[in-house]
């Protein structure tokens, strides 16, 4: 009990004293104890992108975002494209860094000395697995309660043929995403308003426990569903109604899908694919895009262990021909394309936009039949 009354004091301690001594010892290097471990990090995986930082180390990507900056500010570390996708930016450490490894090696490893004073060797190696374990426990519980927290739902249709191929279901809207694509046409659900109102939980519990008979499934779709902790708690409920299921996702979060799909939650994903690699970041409103995320997210698909189709919604502005072949390349032998037509409103992000004609939308249909056979033509 004593010891663990103290364990607040003496981790809060421990990680004080821990910045000042690297900040105190690196400041000669150009370098602070914020970067330590990103610079560790890419020596021992050079080539790692940010995504992969950030799952390694379970920081948040603006931490990650800046820790590398001031690395390449300082000379340590250099970002290079993929050479398969020049979107994607792998980073790796310069001759410079290369140079002082010894060194950092070195002063973590008087640091541990330094706090381990006064224990036998075997007493060192315990506290440091110990320290390890209670770490990992630490972040299984956060994670888990996360996943608990309840999805907050800001629109429903009680009823759709559309949304899901072949079935009577009702769509749930989730808020917020990642993404700003300018034909998004739920821009009130991406730049959601502080006093967004949000329907209780209860209602379209209620509402969806009383049509069991009638609806088959139902859709989840945003926004961006898969940004949201509390999704797999969600899905687990709907399953527990007895429906099927159909995700509606931006393929930003590969490893929450794979989840998803292991356990069976997912009956059925549409995942938008907004253009070929070379056009995405501009097509997705975010032009400096990690495509690395899109790509897991499309070879899992393709991977056919759930019905799927991949959907692009075909703007004047933004899709042409070439960019089309490309992204038919791309998805070569999938199950399914949809081609949507873009409809102009109220409620989307970029004004100014125009479809293609339905005769322009069958030529792209009749180029991507040929990688994709199952190629059809939505909303016109
Ligand atoms: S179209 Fe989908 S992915 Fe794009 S901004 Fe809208 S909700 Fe997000």
């Amino acid at each position: 009990m004593a010891q663990s009354s103290r364990l607040l004091t003496d981790s809060s301690i421990l990680y004080r004293c821990s910045q000042k001594y690297y900040d105190k010892v690196l400041s000669d290097l150009n370098l602070g104890s914020g970067q330590l471990p990103f610079l560790i990090f890419i020596y021992e995986n050079e080539g790692i992108t940010m995504n992969g930082l950030a799952e390694k180390g379970c920081y948040d990507k603006g931490t990650v975002t800046k820790g590398v900056q001031r690395l390449v500010e300082a000379g340590y570390v250099i970002m290079m494209s993929d050479e398969h996708d020049k979107r994607v930016k792998m980073l790796f450490t310069t001759e410079k860094a290369k140079e002082i490894m010894a060194q950092i090696y070195l002063i973590r490893q008087n640091w541990w000395e330094m706090i381990t004073q006064q224990m036998s060797e075997e007493e060192a190696a315990l506290f440091g697995t110990l320290q390890a374990q209670a770490a990992q426990n630490a972040l299984a519980f956060l994670i888990r309660e996360q996943q608990e927290e309840p999805l907050r739902i800001f629109g429903m249709q009680k009823l759709t043929l559309l949304d899901y191929p072949g079935k009577m279901a009702a769509t749930l809207f989730t808020g917020g995403c990642n993404f700003r694509c300018p034909f998004c046409q739920n821009s009130d659900l991406v730049f959601l308003a502080e006093d967004a109102a949000e329907i209780p939980s209860e209602e379209w519990l209620d509402f969806l426990k009383k049509r069991r008979s009638l609806l088959e499934g139902v859709c989840i779709s945003g926004g961006e569903p898969l940004l949201h902790p509390g999704i797999e708690a969600l899905l687990r409920r709907l399953k527990q109604l007895g429906y099927l299921v159909k995700l509606d996702t931006n393929g930003s979060f590969p490893h929450k899908l794979e989840t998803l799909v292991s356990q069976g939650l997912v009956d059925y994903v549409a995942m938008d694919l907004k253009n070929c690699r070379e056009s995405y970041g501009k097509t997705a409103g975010v032009e400096a895009l990690d495509l690395g995320p899109i790509e897991a997210s499309v070879q899992l698909l393709m991977q056919g262990r759930v019905p799927y189709e991949f959907r692009t919604t075909i703007v004047r502005e933004l899709h042409n021909e070439k960019e089309l072949r490309l992204l038919g390349e791309w998805i070569q032998g999938a199950q399914k394309l949809v081609l949507q037509q873009f409809e102009d409103s109220d409620r989307v992000i970029q004004k100014g936009l125009h479809a293609w004609d339905r005769a322009t939308l069958e030529q792209f249909q009749k180029m991507l039949i040929r990688y994709v056979p199952n190629t059809e033509i939505r909303g016109c």
